[in-house]
């Protein structure tokens, strides 16, 4: 933003560590980590409150254990199971009393407690940001409403933000040493950073009908849950999310017309079928509603119209020095596969705990480009894979030639890896995602779930993480937490080492783990004298399948790397991966 933007010199009326542009899912998000991880922020948002409309719905593995972490998984179902039914299935029909196309998932959940102690869940995003608002200020985040930031102006100690009163057209000053920019798919600081993006552009120009029937739809949809349902017929392609009463929804319009014969579509290049919002009307709402839930006459009242643009694109980067993009202003996909939301908060967990340790010097500041290192490459594979399920479920016309193929959903949602400096991994051979059968611990990747137990309670590994680093050793591995102390006292950050599965010693900090069904080594892969640190994304940092002697020289090397502290002594022989 330097160099484009004037800023008038008024007096600083507030110096903060992180400035958020964008208070909606994902700044709300940055917001609740960032203090959960001890940082102050000021988000501001230039809307009255949070969002108004339900967009995001479907929420992944990952970021339901996100939630899960912060405290927040129970009142975040609850809601959700107000609204929508905790199975709910996502298929494809003719319309809601036609024909069955395909079923995606006939029940959302089904299968995944073997690769999580948590559930993926539906609640409208008008919903959830409520609760993500107001634990964030529980915790003691800031937000200010109606407040638009108009200008940014970076320095080599911080930021100088000027923010716009809404109400009242007073602008002030705000001094931040980093800023984080979840301002949207438009967003504004992208586009004064000069941060392009790049992929397959505008796809189409839909809408999103609000409605309520006079009647149950439920019964339509016959032995198949409730949930998404997608819907192509000679009139549109786009798909229902319904509720649990069975009687509200929206309906999302991507495509009109009959574009199933290829001679319509070549003739067409411009592909008018794609311009469903231009002059839409409350009749045509109600016609294409009425088709595509294929009872004629049915009575449906129309609430809201809402036009949107369905985009696959990702930004070239995703900082720019001390500003940082998250969210829909790093990455914009269509919702198919309800990625747009989920891939945001993971981006805001990803950052936050860094911001805290950098802020706080326990890590090097290159800590932070380890950011753009590790959420891009996610990023652009979610951008590719949320356009491969778009044109699979709604746009074949667009054909398969620039499209990838589909990656399985559990692979996507829990198993994409991060390659970067901070992470030590075996070097040659560190794919971008990988099935969690697979990567077993791998650095790089999330760390597995297993179920142990600790005081008598069952506990997943899950549940160790998310404020400190965490190192696991195997059940004879007692020298590498008593290490694992030191090293960290060594280097000023907090971390907890439990033994896993054995007799255990008295000062590892933690109660030790028993691991009744001994699932821990091998979920891990490592051998009951190896161990794996974790850092507070609960991410795998670095593992040692066995006993490699000099436990507290090997981990202050390991910390050092994993805190970008300028160490990476001997990295090399570091890497058992
Ligand atoms: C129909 C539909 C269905 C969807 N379904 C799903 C789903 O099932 N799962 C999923 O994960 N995602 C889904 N999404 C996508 C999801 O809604 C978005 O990815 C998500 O809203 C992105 O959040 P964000 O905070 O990054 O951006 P936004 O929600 O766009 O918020 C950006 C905020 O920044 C504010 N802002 C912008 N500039 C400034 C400024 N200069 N100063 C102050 N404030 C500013 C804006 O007012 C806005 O509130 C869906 C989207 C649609 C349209």
């Amino acid at each position: 933003m330097a160099g484009r933007c004037t800023i008038i010199r008024t007096v600083v009326e507030h110096e903060v560590p992180v400035l958020i542009v964008g208070g909606s899912l994902v700044g709300l998000s940055a917001a609740l980590l960032l203090r959960w991880h001890g940082v102050d922020s000021l988000t501001v948002e230039r809307h009255t409150g949070t969002a108004i409309h339900p967009r995001a719905g479907h929420f992944h593995l990952r970021t339901v254990e996100i939630l899960r972490s912060v405290g927040l998984e129970e009142a975040v179902r609850r809601k959700g199971e107000q609204q929508y039914h905790p199975d709910g299935g996502i298929n494809h029909v003719e319309s809601l009393a036609g024909k069955e196309i395909a079923n995606y998932f006939p029940n959302l959940n089904a299968g995944v407690d073997e690769f999580s102690p948590t559930v993926r869940l539906f609640i409208n995003q008008d919903s959830l940001e409520p609760i993500l608002r107001a634990r964030a200020t529980e915790l003691g985040a800031k937000l200010r409403y109606r407040t638009e930031c108009v200008a940014l102006q970076q320095d080599s100690d911080g930021v100088t933000a000027v923010l716009a009163d809404l109400e009242n057209g007073k602008r002030s000053e705000v001094r931040a040493r980093y800023v984080i920019a979840a301002d949207g798919n438009r967003s504004p600081v992208r586009d004064r950073l000069g941060i392009r993006m790049r992929g397959h552009g505008l796809l189409s120009n839909s809408i999103t009908i609000y409605f309520r029937a006079g009647a149950d739809l439920g019964p339509l949809l016959k032995d198949r849950n409730q949930g998404v349902h997608y819907v192509t017929n000679p009139m549109l392609r786009g798909f229902f999310r319904l509720d649990r009463s069975g009687n509200a929804g929206f309906l999302v319009v991507n495509l009109v017309g009959d574009i199933s014969r290829p001679e319509i579509v070549a003739a067409f290049p411009s592909a008018p079928w794609t311009r469903v919002a231009e002059g839409i009307t409350e009749q045509r709402a109600l016609e294409l509603l009425r088709a595509a839930i294929g009872v004629p006459g049915i009575p449906v009242v129309i609430e809201n119209v809402a036009t949107w643009q369905a985009i696959a694109d990702g930004a070239e980067r995703y900082q720019d020095r001390r500003v940082f993009l998250a969210g829909d202003a790093a990455h914009v996909v269509p919702p198919n596969g309800g990625y747009g939301g989920n891939t945001g908060v993971q981006d805001a967990h990803n950052l936050a705990w860094k911001l805290a340790l950098v802020l706080n010097g326990a890590a090097g500041p290159e800590l932070l480009t380890t950011y753009d290192a590790e959420r891009r490459p996610v990023g652009d594979l979610t951008v590719e894979q949320a356009f491969t399920r778009y044109v699979t479920r709604v746009a074949p016309y667009l054909g398969a030639e620039n499209t990838q193929p589909l990656i399985d959903d559990i692979s996507m949602e829990i198993g994409y890896r991060y390659n970067s400096p901070a992470v030590i991994t075996a070097g040659d051979d560190d794919p971008l995602y990988e099935h969690p059968c697979e990567s077993r611990g791998r650095p790089g990747s999330r760390a597995p779930h297993v179920w142990l137990e600790q005081h008598r309670t069952r506990v997943s590994t899950l549940d160790l993480f998310g404020r400190n680093f965490v190192l696991l050793a195997g059940a004879k591995g007692g020298a590498w937490c008593a290490a694992a102390r030191g090293a960290a006292r060594d280097c000023g950050v907090e971390l907890d080492a439990f033994q896993v599965g054995g007799a255990g010693i008295a000062d590892v900090g933690g109660a030790d783990l028993k691991d009744d069904a001994d699932s821990f080594p091998a979920a891990y892969g490592i051998s009951e004298t190896g161990a794996v640190l974790v850092r507070p994304d609960g991410f795998v940092t670095w593992r040692s399948e066995a006993d490699m002697g000099e436990p507290q020289k090997i981990l202050a090397e390991v910390l050092d790397t994993a805190l970008c502290r300028g160490g990476r002594r001997g990295v090399s022989r570091l890497r058992s991966g």
